[in-house]
């Protein structure tokens, strides 16, 4: 999947890593987390790929919460930080690095520093993909990240309301702009299938985001429902797509997964 159509063949500056796609949005709370989380699991248990998660969401960590890690990561002898494992997926985040609590006021610079250290000061070894979780947004911090990273393509996550699709419409501008190709749009949140009658409700509307990929000439990477299983599964640190892995979304995240 990984090295398949969408990533070109610009090289990441990881040693051993063969590909970056960064996870982005345009707002936060639309399930970007989620989304790399699960896309992360899905490129390792069904894709048999080598995959890294890299939560870059400086602001906002939410990878040791969702893939059940904590403690601080273990040094090499060549000073290297050794990245955390579960569900086959190798795993850092600034937040091993803070406390739980700790807001993090930190300046453009030091964003920088912290990223330069979660990337190349982490002993990866050999990666066919590295996920990166960004901060959501198009700022400044976005930007650099973008063109620091040497990032191979980006997935742009939206929920289907037009307040949601603008903000990914200015992401996906963003990358344009510095040139990282879009591998598309993923819709989440797009309908919730009530599971006493079954009736499906598209709470935040329907088929606005395939409008916009159309719009905008991204492919449109398929939808991920509104399922309370997905929110659950994050709030324990058990991804869907690891403890329900034959379910409807886990099938959505693994469909997602084999496009990337
Ligand atoms: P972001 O990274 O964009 O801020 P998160 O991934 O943290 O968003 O998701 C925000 C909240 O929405 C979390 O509580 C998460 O569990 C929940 N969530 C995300 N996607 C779904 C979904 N498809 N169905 C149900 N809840 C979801």
């Amino acid at each position: 999947a990984a090295t398949g159509k969408g990533v070109n063949a610009r090289k990441p500056h990881i040693e051993g890593v063969k590909d970056i796609i960064a996870v982005a949005s345009g707002k936060g709370g639309v399930g970007k987390s989620t989304t790399a989380v699960n896309l992360a699991v899905a490129l390792a248990n069904t894709c048999q790929l080598k995959v890294g998660l890299l939560d870059a969401d400086v602001y906002g960590p939410s990878i040791p919460t969702m893939m059940k890690l904590q403690g601080k990561p273990e040094v090499n002898e060549d000073l290297k930080m050794i990245p955390m494992e579960n569900y086959g997926v190798k795993c850092m985040s600034v937040g091993f690095l803070v406390g739980k609590d700790s807001p993090l006021v930190w300046r453009g610079p030091m964003v920088m520093s912290a990223l330069e250290k979660l990337t190349r000061g982490v002993a990866w070894g050999t990666l066919d993909i590295l996920v990166v979780d960004m901060p959501p947004g198009t700022g400044d911090a976005q930007l650099s990240m973008s063109q620091r990273l040497k990032l191979s393509g980006a997935l742009i996550v939206s929920t289907p309301q037009d307040i949601a699709l603008i903000d990914a419409r200015k992401g996906a501008n963003m990358f344009c702009k510095v040139e990282v190709p879009i591998l598309g749009l993923v819709e989440n949140m797009s309908c919730f299938k009530c599971p006493h009658c079954g009736e499906k409700s598209y709470i935040f509307g329907c088929g606005g985001a395939q409008r916009t990929a159309d719009e905008m000439n991204m492919e449109f990477l398929g939808e991920i429902p509104l399922e309370v299983g997905v929110r659950v599964s994050s709030d324990e640190g058990t991804p869907i797509v690891a403890s329900a892995p034959d379910c409807g979304v886990s099938e959505a995240y693994k469909h997602l997964a084999s496009n990337v």
